[in-house]
């Protein structure tokens, strides 16, 4: 086992190991291995699984699903890659992760039951700190210094349903913006979104985007499943990231996407309630200002009448509240502005 690099650092050495070396021709299937003792496992660890394709010089992809670890088009497509990809169809090198937070994926949540880890809020993570912690701080110093590509799929989970979209964001920095625009473009998902993003404080995509790299991210379906389609885009728009890298030599897949806008806070609905959700429009359908988006029963009694919560803004229904019932401060609707 070796690590990829000795980053410079005052902090101490990651307690992550590979059980493969990362820079090695060919094909490689293996773990980052977190020490890990617990009351189920004395002298156990975390075994996260990830596959490296190598082969020649050419640039790296950095492929992660499940960062929150109740999102499967990311895990899905990834299995698939790592099980098909041949490393003669290649130059270069594709890392493939398919359960970033491998212990919420294992336990079907968003965030660590272990510690209750949030992966996407607690970059750059720490070497002595939490094992989400230990997990973030292994792909901070030691993968994203290795990497020029880097593509994080999500979905809504268990509690959002998305369009399915890719994400790019918008930068201080316009050359990298330009960069990251042009690989979302290339993942051809039905539809792509240009986020400024508001809480951008620990997130992984942050973190990759702050040392330079192409980052791109999705959010395709949710509710806490995948569906054929879902999976399909996912798989797509991985084929087409890496062509657009030019890792894989292929002809890409899939048509233009539709750009949606989210240019403030109007496009949210924030529930007061607590109650039943009503969805008044479909997702993917079109909204008009004004118009009713949901209604929230209160049903501890019979015929009250039910909160309505219409649209501020003229758009479609971009993503909703996936569960049957809704408390205060959940997210019931977003309406993004097609252009
Ligand atoms: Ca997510």
């Amino acid at each position: 086992m070796n690590q990829p690099t000795s980053p410079p650092s005052e902090l101490p050495p990651s307690p992550v190991m590979p059980t493969i070396d990362l820079s090695a021709p060919g094909i490689g299937h293996g773990y980052l291995r977190l020490p890990h003792s617990s009351n189920e496992s004395a002298w156990g660890v975390i075994q996260i699984p990830l596959t490296v394709v190598a082969n020649g010089s050419g640039p790296t992809a950095l492929l992660t699903g499940a960062n929150h670890g109740d999102e499967y088009e990311g895990p899905i497509a990834l299995h698939k890659l790592a099980s098909r990809l041949r490393p003669e169809r290649i130059q270069g090198r594709v890392i493939i992760i398919p359960a970033m937070n491998y212990p919420a994926f294992r336990a079907g949540s968003r965030c660590s039951p272990i510690d209750q880890g949030n992966m996407n809020r607690i970059f750059p993570g720490r070497p002595d700190g939490s094992v989400t912690e230990k997990i973030a701080d292994f792909f901070q110093r030691y993968l994203l210094p290795e990497v020029d590509y880097v593509l994080d799929i999500h979905a809504g989970g268990k509690t959002l349903e998305f369009l399915p979209f890719a994400a790019a964001h918008i930068l201080p920095d316009s050359a990298q913006q330009a960069r990251c625009e042009a690989a979302m473009r290339a993942f051809a998902a039905p539809y792509q979104v240009l986020l400024l993003e508001m809480d951008a404080m620990g997130m992984y995509d942050t973190a990759a985007e702050m040392v330079g790299k192409v980052f791109v991210s999705t959010e395709l379906g949710g509710g806490g499943s995948a569906s054929c389609s879902t999976v399909g885009i996912a798989e797509r728009g991985i084929h087409n990231f890496l062509i657009h890298a030019g890792i894989l030599d292929d002809t890409p897949k899939g048509s233009d996407s539709i750009t949606l806008h989210m240019p403030d806070t109007r496009c949210y609905s924030i529930s007061e309630q607590h109650g039943l959700l009503e969805m008044c429009v479909g997702l993917g359908g079109p909204v008009t200002k004004g118009q009713v988006l949901a209604r929230i029963y209160d049903y501890t009694h019979t015929g009250v009448v039910p909160t309505e919560y219409s649209a501020e803004l003229d758009g479609i229904l971009a993503g909703r509240h996936f569960p049957g019932l809704i408390h205060n401060g959940d997210c019931i609707a977003v309406v993004a502005v097609p252009t």
